[in-house]
Order: C-alpha cells, then sequence, then structure tokens
C-alpha cells in the first residue's frame, strides 16, 4: 500500500510598494509562492504546480501574476 497526498508550502519572496484599487493608495504588498507537491508516505518529492500571489498587506487583496510578472515584480523590489 502506498500512500500519496498533496502537500502545498507557501513562501514569501518580497515586499514591494503596490498601488491597491481596493486601499485606493499605495500600500505595502507581499509577493508570495505556493508550491503545491505529490507527498509519497508524507514526503513531498514531485512539483504539481506552482502559484504566484501578490497581496495588499492592509486589507489582503490578492491578485495572481504569472511567473514572468512575478520575476518582475521581485525585480523591481531588490531594485
Ligand atoms: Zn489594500
Amino acid at each position: 500500500m502506498i500512500i500519496l497526498g498533496l502537500h502545498r508550502t507557501a513562501r514569501q519572496l518580497a515586499t514591494l510598494r503596490q498601488y491597491c484599487r481596493t486601499c485606493g493608495r499605495t500600500r505595502p504588498a507581499a509577493l508570495d509562492r505556493t508550491a503545491t507537491r505529490i507527498t509519497v508516505f508524507f514526503l513531498p518529492l514531485l512539483p504539481v504546480r506552482t502559484a504566484h500571489r501578490l497581496s495588499c498587506t492592509r486589507c489582503g487583496t490578492a491578485e495572481r501574476l504569472t511567473r514572468a510578472e512575478a520575476a518582475r515584480a521581485r525585480r523591481a523590489a531588490s531594485a
């Protein structure tokens, strides 16, 4: 018997200043990456999905980003 499952981890990559449509102001925003992996006997092995998200630290409004958009935002945060 093989025990399979999914394991999701989230990691904050950067914080940048971004205009938030909900707040109507420029606020700090967190750039996060969420990785989902297939687990075998509770050990995360195979990555199946990676998602990037930019969320306002004030109101929590989030938007999904493509990998290219996330890379661009990360470069902008480090510049
Ligand atoms: Zn906001």
